[in-house]
């Protein structure tokens, strides 16, 4: 067994471990990164969307390799096909490749002085007492011990840090998905993300077409309620009812798995902090994650470094953390996820309905988790009875 130390350890070189280890670093503490992939970035679980904001949030330019077509707008089809246009002055999105961006921000990372281990996997965190003080880790030499002041685990909704340092094993709600990389397309409006609702298509979740360029597109299903299927069997069936498709070439069948409860109720103790997928921080109604994992990373890897420097990696130190997170995106979550408990009981005609009388700032706005009680507030003076009477458990 060998042993060594950092004053930070990070599990986990994606979006949220990335950003953590650079912000601690920057802020003037040492940091280890470790990821189980020989590559970082490597293999891809994602649809690969992300905002102009989330891109610049990142501390990245959006630019080949990092993204590879620009998007201008989203649509949402009702399960009747008619569709609603989504987009909102100022706003702007791509495709990335998602290997590329996680890969450019560990070498940011790497800059400002991380060290980062690849082909590192962590199988539990060392505890003494009531506190975590580092991880155990197996490399391609054997057996490893990293003492730390702070572990951060930013390893994905698997986390081994969550699981191993007590937190929820396992959350309420997840969204399993499937996707296809189709080649071989002739997409008219390459700068458009679609995106499919209804019961028939896909439970609880929804279906996607995210293309990566006129020939190219990430196509997926993700269904809430996993018992009326598995999500690959509903992408098959999304698959053949395309005619687009029908001569598709499929180049990548990946998928993975959405948190898509909310963020758990208890993401630090004393030594330990969750973030990004590992903590439950995705908006549940959309499953974008991205974005909330940069952000939240950033945050971490602040206090991080402010309890290193105070000497203090209690929980309740720590907790700053939570607070600066939950000031922003707090609100959004929650009303998110009230929003697709609500969905939960529209059949296929109340989304038609709800999709006809729906502008394209409300939809926004419910996708986001922003202005959530205000839009639904609204609707309610131009709603049928029917559709007011499954809103009402979220008005009151
Ligand atoms: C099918 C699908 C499509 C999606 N599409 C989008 C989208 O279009 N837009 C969007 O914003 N979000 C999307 N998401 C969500 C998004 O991918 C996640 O929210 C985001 O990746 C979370 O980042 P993270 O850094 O927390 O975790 P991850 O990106 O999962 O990174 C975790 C890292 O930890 C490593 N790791 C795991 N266990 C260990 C261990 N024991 N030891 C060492 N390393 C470990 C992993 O290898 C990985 O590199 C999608 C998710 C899925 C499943």
């Amino acid at each position: 067994m060998r042993h060594i130390s950092s004053d930070v350890v990070v599990v986990g070189a994606g979006p949220a471990g990335s950003l953590a280890a650079r912000t601690a670093a920057e802020n003037g503490v040492h940091v280890l990164l470790l990821e189980e992939h020989p590559k970082v970035g490597l293999p891809v679980f994602c649809a690969e969307g992300l905002s102009l904001k989330g891109i610049e949030d990142a501390g990245l330019e959006p630019k080949p390799p990092i993204v590879c077509q620009e998007i201008l707008k989203a649509r949402v089809y009702a399960p009747d096909k008619n569709y609603v246009d989504l987009t909102s002055s100022g706003w702007k999105g791509y495709t990335l490749n998602r290997d590329a961006f996680d890969s450019a921000l560990a070498e940011k990372a790497v800059m400002a002085g991380v060290e980062l281990r690849t082909s590192t996997k962590v199988t539990d965190v060392i505890r003494e007492g009531d506190e975590i003080v580092g991880v155990r880790a197996l490399d391609d030499d054997g057996s490893l011990e990293v003492k730390s002041k702070v572990v951060i685990g930013a390893d994905g909704h698997a986390s081994i840090v969550r699981i191993r340092s007590g937190f929820l094993r396992w959350f309420p709600d997840v969204t399993p998905c499937a996707q296809f990389r189709l080649g071989g397309l002739e997409l008219e409006n390459p700068e458009i993300n679609e995106c499919y609702i209804g019961r028939k298509i896909a439970p609880g979740g929804y279906a996607w077409v995210f293309p990566k360029s006129s020939e190219i597109a990430n196509v997926g299903v993700g269904v809430r309620r996993y018992n009326d299927g598995p999500s690959i069997d509903y992408l098959r069936k999304f698959v053949d009812s395309d005619p687009r498709f029908r001569d598709a070439e499929i180049l990548l069948v990946n998928g993975g798995l959405c948190p898509t409860s909310g963020t758990i109720d208890r993401i630090v103790d004393n030594g330990v902090m969750l973030v990004g997928d590992a903590a439950g921080q995705l908006i549940p109604l959309t499953g974008a994650g991205i974005h909330l994992a940069v952000m939240a990373g950033k945050m971490a890897g602040e206090v991080a470094a402010e309890a290193v420097e105070e000497g203090d990696a209690s929980a309740e130190k720590l907790q700053r953390y939570v607070h600066r997170f939950d000031d922003i995106w707090g609100k959004p979550i929650t009303d998110s996820r009230k929003i697709v408990e609500m969905l939960d009981k529209f059949e296929d005609a109340d989304l038609n309905t709800l999709a006809s009388i729906l502008s394209s700032d409300d939809i926004l706005n419910i996708a986001n988790g922003t202005n959530v009680g205000r839009t639904l507030a609204k609707l309610v003076t131009r709603a049928p009875r029917g559709i007011i009477r499954l809103m009402q458990a979220y008005l009151r």
